[in-house]
C-alpha cells in the first residue's frame, strides 16, 4: 500500500495523550506526546493495549489511504507544516526528512527532488496539495514595476500571484532591501487569508471581502515560492518574512501559528524570530492573548489613538483602544519583557487630513507613555504613508513634511522612541500596503484557463 510506514524500535519519551503526564511503562499508549496527536476516536480505544508504535504506524497507514480516498481534503491529516523534523523522520526516515526541509528552505520543492521511491509516494500521500502549491506553474508573476525613481539604488519589488487548488489565489511581495553596500536581504510580505473581513476603509484587500483563510501549508508555500522566485532572479536572500499581506492573522490564529512555529524552527525554514512579524488590527484582547508563545515579533495596526476615528477607519472594530492596549500589554510581559522580539511595533497608516495632524501625534503620544514607560514592555512606532487605491479617492497620502512634523511632536513627548517613518514600496505596481486584491473565484479560474 503507497504511504506504508516502516516500523520501528521507538525510543521516544512517552505521554499519555490526555494528560501529558510520563508513562512509567512504554507502549502502553497508542500515541506518544511528542506532538503526533491524532484525534483519538471511541473506535482506536482498543488499540492502547498494542504496542505504540505499530499502533501508530498502522494507523497512520489507514489514515493515508482515507486521506487520498477524500480526494485531498486535509482537514484530517497534518501536512508538512505541522511535522517537524523528528515527526516527519518517524514517516520518511532522518536523512530523507532532513533533505526535505533543507529544500523547502532553499526554494526547492521537494517533490523535485531525487528521493527514494517509497519515501516520495509517502511524501505525496502526507501532503498532495503541497506538491501543487510548489509547482512553478502554481505562481504567476505579476508585477515587477517600480517607477524609475523610486528604483534608483534598490531592486524592484515583486509581486507574485499564488493559485490555490479551489481557484482562488492570494498576492504575496518580494522587497529586495539593501540597508547598506555590503547588507541586502529581500523581505517576503505574505498572505494569511484570501481577503479580509477587517473592512479597512483605506485597504484595497478590506474592499474584497473574506472568502477563506489559508491553511498552514498554503501560508508556507508562499515562502518557499518567494524564496524560488528571488533565487531565479539573483534577489538577495529571502531572511525576512512579514504577514503584512492579505487578511488578519488573528482571524487565522490556528494555520498562522502552525506555520509561524515551521518559519521559525532552525530545522525547518530557520527563519530568525527578530525577522518574522505578524501584524493585526487586533480584533479582540482575547484573540491578541492567543499570541502567546508564538516566536515573532508583533505589529499593532493602531491607525488612530482614539476610539471614534478608528472606527471609522476600522469599522469592524469593537473594543476600545485603552482594552486592547492593556492586551498586548499583557502579550509582552507574559512573553518575558523586552526582548527585540518581543517589542510591539505600533503601525499607523498616514492620511492626509485625516490622522496626521499635530493633535493627532500629541494624542498618540499620550495614548503609548503607559507601554512606553513600562519597564518590561517596548514598543516603537511604525509611519506608512497611505497607499491610494481605486474607489478609495477621499482619501490622500500625507506629504513628508507632514511625517516629519508628526514624528517630531510625537518625539518631543516621548524623546526615546524609534520611530520609523516608511519608505513606500512597490506602490507603483500596487504590491504596497493595503493594494494587494485579488479576483473572486469565477475571474481567478477564468484567468488560469
Ligand atoms: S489593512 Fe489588513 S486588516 Fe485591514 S482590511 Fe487590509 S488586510 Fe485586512
Amino acid at each position: 500500500m503507497d504511504g506504508q510506514i516502516r516500523v520501528q524500535p521507538c525510543l521516544r519519551p512517552h505521554r499519555t495523550p490526555i494528560t501529558g503526564q510520563p508513562v512509567a511503562s512504554p507502549h502502553q499508549f497508542p500515541l506518544d506526546g511528542r506532538g503526533w496527536y491524532f484525534p483519538v476516536r471511541r473506535r482506536w480505544r482498543s488499540w492502547a493495549s498494542v504496542p505504540c508504535c505499530a499502533a501508530w504506524a498502522v494507523r497512520v497507514t489507514l489514515r493515508l489511504g482515507s486521506y487520498r480516498r477524500r480526494g485531498r481534503r486535509r482537514t484530517c491529516c497534518k501536512g508538512l507544516a505541522s511535522m517537524g523534523l523528528e515527526d516527519l523522520s518517524v514517516v520518511m526516515g532522518e536523512n530523507v526528512s532532513k533533505d526535505v526541509w533543507s529544500a523547502l528552505r532553499r526554494g526547492i520543492s521537494p517533490f523535485s527532488v531525487s528521493l527514494p521511491q517509497k519515501q516520495l509516494a509517502a511524501l505525496r500521500a502526507l501532503d498532495s496539495d503541497m506538491e501543487s502549491l510548489l509547482r512553478e506553474d502554481a505562481v504567476d508573476s505579476l508585477t515587477v514595476m517600480e517607477s524609475e525613481a523610486e528604483a534608483q539604488g534598490a531592486q524592484k519589488t515583486l509581486k507574485y500571484l499564488l493559485r490555490l487548488h479551489d481557484g482562488l489565489a492570494v498576492e504575496s511581495v518580494l522587497i529586495p532591501l539593501k540597508s547598506s553596500p555590503v547588507k541586502t536581504a529581500t523581505t517576503v510580505c505574505i498572505s494569511s487569508q484570501v481577503g479580509c473581513a477587517q473592512g479597512c476603509r483605506f485597504c484595497r484587500t478590506g474592499d474584497m471581502g473574506l472568502l477563506r483563510n489559508l491553511s498552514s501549508e498554503e501560508i508556507l508555500a508562499q515562502v518557499v515560492q518567494g524564496r524560488r522566485i528571488a533565487r531565479e532572479l539573483n534577489l538577495p536572500e529571502v531572511r525576512k518574512v512579514v504577514f503584512m499581506g492579505m487578511g488578519d492573522p488573528l482571524a487565522n490564529i490556528q494555520s498562522v501559528r502552525t506555520a509561524v512555529a515551521a518559519l521559525s524552527d532552525s530545522f525547518r525554514m530557520a527563519i530568525g524570530r527578530k525577522r518574522l512579524q505578524v501584524s493585526t488590527v487586533a480584533p479582540t484582547p482575547a484573540q491578541v492573548m492567543q499570541m502567546a508563545g508564538m516566536r515573532c515579533g508583533v505589529v499593532w495596526s493602531l491607525h488612530a489613538a482614539n476610539d471614534a476615528l478608528r472606527a471609522k477607519l476600522v469599522p469592524t472594530a469593537k473594543h476600545t483602544i485603552r482594552d486592547l492596549r492593556n492586551a498586548f500589554m499583557e502579550l509582552l510581559k507574559a512573553g518575558g519583557g523586552v526582548t527585540p522580539d518581543r517589542r510591539l511595533l505600533v503601525a499607523v497608516v498616514m492620511i492626509a487630513g485625516v490622522n496626521d495632524d499635530e493633535e493627532h501625534a500629541r494624542e498618540l503620544a499620550d495614548f503609548l507613555r503607559p507601554m512606553y514607560a513600562h519597564p518590561d514592555v517596548g514598543i516603537a512606532l511604525n509611519l506608512i504613508p497611505y497607499n491610494p487605491n481605486p474607489g478609495q479617492e477621499e482619501f490622500c497620502t500625507s506629504d513628508y513634511r507632514t511625517m516629519l512634523r508628526f514624528r517630531e511632536v510625537v518625539n518631543e513627548e516621548l524623546p526615546l522612541l524609534g520611530i520609523h517613518l516608511r519608505r513606500t514600496r512597490g506602490a507603483a505596481g500596487s504590491a504596497a500596503c493595503g493594494q494587494l486584491a485579488t479576483p473572486k473565484k469565477t475571474s481567478a479560474r477564468l484567468c488560469k484557463e
